[in-house]
C-alpha cells in the first residue's frame, strides 16, 4: 500500500521575492509611462489653449493701434507745426500738445509724440507730465530711422525716459515730398501681465536676442533665458533697447522634446512644459510654461492605486493559494488516515483468517484424533511384544532373533516418528511464505495424515500417480497442505458407504495463451457429488450441509481464501460420471523437470 507521496507544497516567500518585484515592475512601470503620456497629452493641450489665447491677445492689442501714428501723420495740425518749424518758424507747440495729449487719451496708448528729422521730440502727449519727452532726443531709436526711411517702424523696448516697457509704431510725417518728421505711439503691454489669469501657468515673450520682455513671472522679466557671451553682451548694450538692466540669466538647466510641439525645460528646481509660437509681425516667440508637478502627481497617483490593487490581487491569490495547499494537506493526511486504518483492518483480517485456519486445523485434528489414537497404539502395542519377546529371546541367547526384534522396533518407532512428524508440521501456523513448492510433496504429506481416517474404509482406493516432470507451484507448502487436507477430508467423508469407494488424484500443467501459466490440482472422489444448487454457497464461511457437531463449514472457505492469498483459485463442480471435482489452480514457477 506504501505510495510514493509528494511532499505538500510550501509557500516561500524568500523564493517569491525577486519574481515579484520583478512582476511588480512589470506591470507598474507601463502603468506609469502610460499614465504619465495621458496626463502630457491634457496638460500638453491646455498649454496649447493658453498659448492661443495669449498669442491672440497680443496680436490684437498691436493690431488695434498699428493704423494710429500714420492716422496721425495725416492731421493738419501735426503736419502744419512740424512744417512751421522745418520752416525755422517759431510756433507755440501748445495745440499741437493737447491735440496728442487727447488722441492718446482716446486711443489708450502709453504715449504719443512728434520729432523732428534730427529725433528731437518737440511735442508730446506727456507734455505736462515731470518725466516729458519734449527736449529728448530718440534719432538712436529704430523705430525712427525705419520712419525717416519712409517705412512703418516699429519696436518694443525699455523706455529710456519712462522705463516702461512698451511697443512702439512711427511714422514719417510729410509736407509735399519732404519728411518733416516722426509721429510715435507708445503701447504698454504690461497689462498682458497683471491680467494673466492662471496661477499655475507662466508664459514669457522674448525677442531674438532671447531677452524676456513680458512674463507672467515678474522673477523673469528683463532676463536672458541662458548666459549671454561678452559680444551678445556688448551689442544689447549698445542698442539701449533695455537700457542698464541686469542681464544675469534665469537659466535653463534642462531642454528636451516634450513631444510634437513641446518641449520640456527645467528651471530652478521647477519642470515645465513648454508650447511656443512665433509672432512675426512683432519678431517675438511667445512662450506658455506649464508646471508639470500635475502629470508627476497624477502618473504617481495612478501607480500607486494600480499597486493597491496588484497588491490586493496577489494577497487574494496568496489566500487562494494557501487555502488550495491547505486543502491539500488535508487530503494527504486524510488519505494516509485511511491507508492506516485499511493497512490495521487487514493485519486483524489477516490475523482472524491465521485463527481461523488454526481453529480448523485443531478441529480436523480432533477429529483425527481417534485414527491417530489406533495408529500410535498399534506400533506401541508391537513394540511392546516385540520388546518382551526379545528379553526372553536373550535370556535364551537366541541373539539373532532378539537383533530382528530390535530391527522392527526401529521400523516402528520410525513410523511413529514420521506420524507426529506430520501432525506437527500440519498444525504449525504460517504466515505464507509463497516459494517455489513440489506440489507432489504436499500431496504425499497431505495423504499421510488422512492415512488413519482412509484405512477405516475397506476396499478404498486412492489413485494418485506423482507426474513424471515435478510439478512446481508458487505457493506455500503449508497452505496446500492444509487445502490438500480439507478436500480429502471431505471427499473421504463422501465415499464412506459407497461402493467401490475412490479418490482420484491429479496433477496437470494447463497453459492457455495470453494467460500465464497454471499448474491444476485436482480431488475427484466418487461420492455423491455436490447438490447444484448448494455450489455457489460453498465457499461461504460456515457453509455445511453436515449436522450438528460433524462439520464445521470452515474447511472450504478457508482453503479458498488461502488459494486466492496464493494467487491462485479453488473451483467445485460435479463430474459427469458422479462425485465431486475440486479443482486448485496455482501459478507455475516456471519450471517442470
Ligand atoms: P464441512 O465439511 O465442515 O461441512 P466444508 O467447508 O469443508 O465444511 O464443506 C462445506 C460443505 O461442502 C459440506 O458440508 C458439503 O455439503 C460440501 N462438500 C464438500 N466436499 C464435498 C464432496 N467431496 N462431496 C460432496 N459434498 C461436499
Amino acid at each position: 500500500m506504501e505510495q510514493l507521496r509528494q511532499p505538500p507544497v510550501e509557500y516561500k516567500h524568500g523564493a517569491f521575492r525577486p519574481l515579484l518585484i520583478l512582476f511588480l515592475l512589470a506591470a507598474l512601470i507601463p502603468l506609469y509611462l502610460a499614465s504619465s503620456n495621458i496626463a502630457e497629452e491634457q496638460l500638453n493641450e491646455a498649454a496649447s489653449q493658453h498659448l492661443a489665447r495669449i498669442y491672440n491677445g497680443l496680436s490684437t492689442t498691436l493690431a488695434r493701434h498699428i493704423y494710429l501714428p500714420a492716422l496721425l501723420a495725416e492731421q493738419n495740425a501735426v503736419k502744419n507745426y512740424l512744417s512751421d518749424l522745418a520752416d525755422g518758424h517759431t510756433t507755440n507747440p501748445d495745440a499741437v500738445n493737447r491735440y496728442l495729449e487727447k488722441s492718446n487719451h482716446i486711443a489708450g496708448t502709453s504715449d504719443i509724440y512728434l520729432m523732428t528729422p534730427h529725433g528731437t521730440t518737440v511735442a508730446a502727449s506727456n507734455w505736462n507730465l515731470e518725466q516729458t519727452f519734449i527736449g529728448k532726443n530718440f534719432s538712436f531709436r529704430p523705430y525712427f530711422q525705419e520712419a525717416m526711411q519712409g517705412k512703418l517702424g516699429r519696436y518694443y523696448a525699455l523706455g529710456s525716459t519712462s522705463k516702461a516697457r512698451g511697443y512702439y509704431f512711427s511714422r514719417p510725417v510729410y509736407d509735399g515730398n519732404n519728411v518733416t518728421g516722426v509721429v510715435t505711439t507708445k503701447i504698454s503691454i504690461s497689462d498682458f501681465e497683471e491680467n494673466w489669469p492662471d496661477e499655475k501657468f507662466e508664459f514669457i515673450v522674448t525677442g531674438p536676442d532671447e531677452m524676456v520682455f513680458l512674463s507672467s513671472n515678474s522673477q523673469w522679466r528683463l532676463r536672458p533665458l541662458e548666459p549671454l557671451s561678452s559680444a551678445q553682451e556688448k551689442a544689447l548694450r549698445e542698442s539701449r533697447r533695455y537700457g542698464k538692466v541686469k542681464l544675469d540669466a534665469i537659466g535653463i538647466s534642462q531642454k528636451s522634446r516634450g513631444g510634437e510641439n513641446a518641449l520640456h525645460w527645467r528651471i530652478g528646481k521647477s519642470d515645465y512644459l513648454v508650447q511656443s509660437r512665433i509672432m512675426n509681425t512683432a519678431n517675438w516667440t511667445v512662450s506658455v510654461l506649464a508646471p508639470t508637478t500635475s502629470v508627476t502627481n497624477f502618473s504617481v497617483l495612478v501607480t500607486s492605486i494600480g499597486l493597491v490593487v496588484l497588491l490586493l490581487a496577489g494577497l487574494l491569490l496568496g489566500v487562494w493559494w494557501q487555502r488550495q495547499a491547505e486543502r491539500r494537506l488535508f487530503e494527504i493526511r486524510a488519505r494516509e488516515e485511511l491507508e492506516t486504518k485499511v493497512e490495521q483492518r487487514t493485519a486483524e483480517l489477516r490475523l482472524a483468517q491465521e485463527n481461523l485456519v488454526q481453529a480448523a486445523k485443531m478441529a480436523a485434528l480432533g477429529e483425527l484424533a481417534a485414527g491417530i489414537n489406533h495408529e500410535l497404539n498399534n506400533p506401541l502395542t508391537a513394540i511392546r511384544a516385540y520388546a518382551d519377546n526379545a528379553t526372553q529371546f536373550l535370556a535364551h541367547g537366541d541373539s539373532e532373533t532378539v537383533e530382528t526384534n530390535l530391527g522392527e522396533i526401529t521400523k516402528l518407532t520410525e513410523r511413529m516418528a514420521a506420524i507426529t512428524h506430520q501432525l506437527k508440521s500440519f498444525s504449525r501456523k504460517s504466515q505464507g511464505e509463497i516459494v517455489c513448492v513440489d506440489l507432489s510433496v504436499a500431496v504425499e504429506n497431505a495423504l499421510a495424515i488422512l492415512h488413519p481416517r482412509l484405512s477405516r474404509i475397506s476396499d478404498a482406493v486412492v489413485e494418485w500417480t506423482p507426474p513424471d516432470s515435478k510439478p512446481y507451484a508458487m505457493a506455500d507448502l503449508i497452505w496446500v497442505e492444509q487445502i490438500l487436507v480439507n478436500l480429502l477430508t471431505n471427499a473421504v467423508e463422501a465415499i464412506q458407504n459407497r461402493e467401490q469407494p475412490k479418490i482420484h488424484i491429479a496433477i496437470r500443467r494447463q497453459m492457455k495463451p495470453e494467460q500465464k501459466d497454471t499448474i491444476c490440482l485436482s480431488v475427484r472422489d466418487n461420492g455423491p457429488g455436490i447438490d447444484t444448487e448448494v455450489i455457489p454457497n460453498l465457499f461461504e464461511p460456515f457453509f455445511t450441509t453436515k449436522s450438528v457437531g460433524k462439520g464445521l463449514g470452515l474447511g472450504l472457505s478457508i482453503s479458498y481464501r488461502l488459494a486466492k492469498e496464493m494467487g491462485g483459485t479453488l473451483e467445485a463442480r460435479n463430474h459427469e460420471d458422479g462425485g465431486a471435482v475440486f479443482t486448485l489452480t496455482l501459478p507455475t514457477s516456471g519450471k517442470m523437470q
